[in-house]
């Protein structure tokens, strides 16, 4: 068993307030918003972070996945009037959760 923490999401040992989730990506509102929707996207695929990308079609796919499914979601939400989207990449990048995420927020 993973012991990522996302990955134990993703698994449903540990709870999460699912959104939405397919066969390649799992999306749940952060435990802590910042704002007053707050999402997070994941792939399935455990990857670090953006750093770990390669040119290479299954990652092209996830990541364009996840970018157009953020954008569905955070209208479905009330957030058609715009919203923020952030990646977090490594130590620098001020990464807490070593499973790339991006987070979706913003205010109705
Ligand atoms: P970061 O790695 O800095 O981009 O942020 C990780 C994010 O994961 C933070 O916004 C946390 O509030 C969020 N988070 C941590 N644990 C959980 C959890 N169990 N369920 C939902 N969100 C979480
Ligand atoms: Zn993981």
């Amino acid at each position: 068993m993973s012991e990522c923490l996302f990955c134990k999401i993703i698994a449903k040992t540990i709870p999460s307030k699912v959104i939405y989730e397919d066969e390649d990506i799992f999306v749940f509102h952060d435990i802590n918003p910042c704002a007053e929707v707050h999402f997070l996207l994941i792939p399935k695929l455990h990857l670090t972070n953006m750093l770990e990308l390669q040119n290479d079609q299954l990652h092209i796919l996830l990541m364009g996945k996840l970018m157009v499914k953020a954008n569905q979601l955070a209208i479905e939400l009330g957030l058609a009037n715009g919203y923020k989207t952030l990646v977090n990449t490594g130590v620098n990048g001020g990464q807490e959760v070593y499973h790339l995420h991006i987070h979706v927020f913003g205010n109705k």
